[in-house]
């Protein structure tokens, strides 16, 4: 065997968090509140469009730009809630989930050497895609509660080398949603300095307190813009794995340039179900915030109640708590004990951040769960003061 064995630029990245802790969920049986992903289906409707997919065979590859329906859905979803026109045969990428789309952008755009601004903390496969690019993140800090940057920390975090930006808006771990003050300062900052920018955008339909405004939606931003979304989260059907790009012509070619390697394609009949999801009444999606912003209520009012300190998160499926109340500081010892103290998992936020004193503290519970999970969860965490 030879002596080196993982690529050195990944040797930092290990095993996702999301892995380990789900598979410590299953070994132990506690409540999986680690991993993001829903306990119940999507709508009906478009499970039942996959099946007929299926039945219909439309089972072998699909188009390398995905279907042309999806592709269209896609557009029509833009203009429909942000007003914004792409053309779905030049400016729309399908791709395997966000994930892919994230991955081919960086392995498209950039070059080793070349340096990228993101928050911290920050969702793992943004990292590890620059990581595969060779390239070089600048980080700048989200503190609670409110998890605003610094303008001057962000502008200085620029510089000759900058090619990119990556924004996550409605944010994973934190749940913040970017208020179009903070938009409008990153897009001044990308015009300035001729950025690129990746925004992840999955959580879009998750914003509870303000609404998610897409970055290039603002003026000068559409034509540098690589704007990633997917379908996992806003139709709970993650396992799906199908996302796309919108962007520029130019942007699109050279995103579709990595990912005809990475994945080639994938999900044939899935796509067709997406693009019957994408095209759901404005009930169904307002129907998904409303179930989830209860729920974000529940958990966030149960871990209070239960001692911790956690930030009512503004979107997303996550709350991100502070162990200290309870006399724990180190976040990561507690997610791995804490199946065996209460029967919960949940992640340690210390694994988005470099500078790991900023998160050490801090757990992340997903809430895509049913009330009665919930509950059932909050009991057993409310134990946990008495047993440390
Ligand atoms: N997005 C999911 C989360 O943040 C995890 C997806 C994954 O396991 N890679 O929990």
């Amino acid at each position: 065997m030879p002596e080196r064995l993982l690529n050195p630029w990944l040797v930092e990245f290990g095993t996702t968090i999301f892995a380990e802790m789900s598979a410590l969920a299953t070994a132990t049986g506690a409540i999986n509140l680690g991993q993001g992903f829903p306990d119940t289906d999507g709508p009906a409707e478009v499970a039942d469009a996959a099946v007929a997919a299926i039945r219909a065979g439309h089972n072998q590859y699909p188009p390398g730009l995905g279907i042309a329906d999806l592709r269209l859905a896609v557009a029509e979803h833009q203009e429909r809630f942000y007003g914004l026109e792409f053309d779905p045969d030049t400016e729309v990428l399908i791709t395997a989930g966000a994930t892919e789309a994230i991955a081919g952008a960086m392995l498209s755009l950039l070059v080793p050497g070349d340096e990228v601004v993101l928050f911290e903390p920050y969702y793992d496969s943004h990292v590890a895609g620059i990581a595969m690019a060779r390239a070089e993140r600048r980080l700048v800090t989200l503190r609670p509660p409110h998890y605003r940057f610094d303008p001057d920390e962000l502008a200085a975090a620029i510089g000759p080398r900058t090619r990119m930006m990556v924004v996550n808006s409605p944010h994973n771990p934190t749940g913040k949603v970017f208020d179009r003050q903070e938009l409008e300062f990153i897009a001044e900052l990308c015009r300035r300095h001729d950025l690129l920018v990746v925004t992840d955008e999955v959580y879009e339909h998750l914003a509870y307190d303000g609404t998610h405004i897409p970055l290039a939606t603002l003026p000068g931003m559409r034509e540098r813009t690589i704007t990633v979304s997917s379908a996992g989260k806003t139709f709970s059907f993650t396992g799906w794995k199908v996302g796309w790009v919108c962007a520029p012509a130019e942007l699109r070619a050279a995103v579709t340039a990595a990912k005809q390697f990475l994945t080639y394609v994938n999900g044939a009949p899935f796509q067709h179900a997406v693009a019957v999801g994408l095209r759901l009444g404005d009930d169904y999606f307002d129907g998904l915030r409303a179930g989830l912003r209860a729920r974000r209520d529940q958990l966030t009012d149960g871990l209070a109640a239960a001692g911790f300190e956690p930030y009512r998160p503004a979107g997303t499926y996550f709350v991100t708590a502070d162990v200290r109340p309870l006399g724990f500081d180190d976040g990561m010892a507690l997610c791995r004990r804490l199946p065996e103290l209460c029967g919960v998992v949940a992640v340690p936020n210390v694994v988005f951040y470099d500078n790991e004193h900023e998160g050490r503290h801090l757990v992340r519970f997903a809430f895509c769960k049913r009330p009665e999970v919930l509950e059932e969860a909050v009991a057993r965490l409310s134990k946990l003061g008495d047993r440390r």
